[in-house]
């Protein structure tokens, strides 16, 4: 088992990362338990959410919070802004992005669920604005650009390409693909997160290519997803 981190957030107090693919698909919630408790981590402490493509984001940051989420029962959302101790949320991927942005003074962080559509619906770019406005004091607003599908492999039709900006289209020999990690470098950097503190995975985490580390939803048509989440010690 590996897990693609950022040593900046580790350092804040918080477990997280993408975990390949060795522990077995998130989709089984057996998966999530036995990784869980190998960090140490409770299980029950693990939130969850239904993702829905869309630009929601679940705020946990005091007991208040924690007590409306677990009245109800549906939680449809792609992202979480967490900051209560004792408290960690997940979310699924399978090529989207698992976007991670926290402030430097470790009042919260924010972990998405961005597919195409969620980078559409600028939704890097609300998360990074909470994140902000959560922590007013902080002199940096930092993000790691999670393990996903990388613009070596990402080909779409020209009407989802004609959605982003020009510089995160790539044309090999009249075949279109997108760089999703360009696209939300671009929305957080307008959102004023400097370029320095924004940290891409490398050349092997698209998650199509690196078979041996992660799902693919493009590559093997199935539903296996990947875990990402984020535990606040
Ligand atoms: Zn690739």
């Amino acid at each position: 088992m590996k897990i693609f981190s950022d040593e900046r957030l580790v350092a804040l107090g918080y477990v997280s990362g993408t975990v390949s693919k060795h522990t077995g698909s998130g989709r089984d919630k057996a998966n999530v338990e036995r990784l869980m408790q190998k960090l140490g981590i409770e299980p029950a402490r693990i939130l969850g959410l239904n993702q829905v493509h869309g630009d929601e984001i679940i705020k946990i940051l005091n007991a208040e919070d924690l007590d409306n989420y677990r009245k109800q029962t549906t939680h449809n959302a792609d992202g979480w802004l967490l900051g209560l101790s004792g408290v960690g949320a997940l979310i699924l991927t399978a090529d989207c992005v698992p976007l991670y942005i926290w402030d430097d003074d470790g009042k919260a962080v924010s972990l998405t669920h961005c597919g195409w559509r969620g980078v559409v619906a600028q939704l890097p770019k609300k998360a990074a604005k909470m994140v902000g406005q959560n922590a007013p004091k902080a002199k940096n607003i930092c993000a790691f650009i999670g393990p996903h599908i990388s613009a070596c492999c990402f080909e779409v039709k020209e009407d989802v390409a004609n959605k982003f900006n020009k510089t995160s289209i790539i044309n090999k020999d009249g075949k279109l693909f997108v760089d999703l990690a360009n696209e939300i470098t671009l929305q957080l950097t307008a959102e004023g997160v400097k370029k320095e503190n924004i940290k891409t995975g490398c050349n092997c985490q698209c998650t199509a290519c690196n078979k041996e580390d992660f799902f693919s939803y493009r590559r093997d048509k199935t539903k296996d997803a990947l875990i990402s989440f984020v535990y606040k010690i």
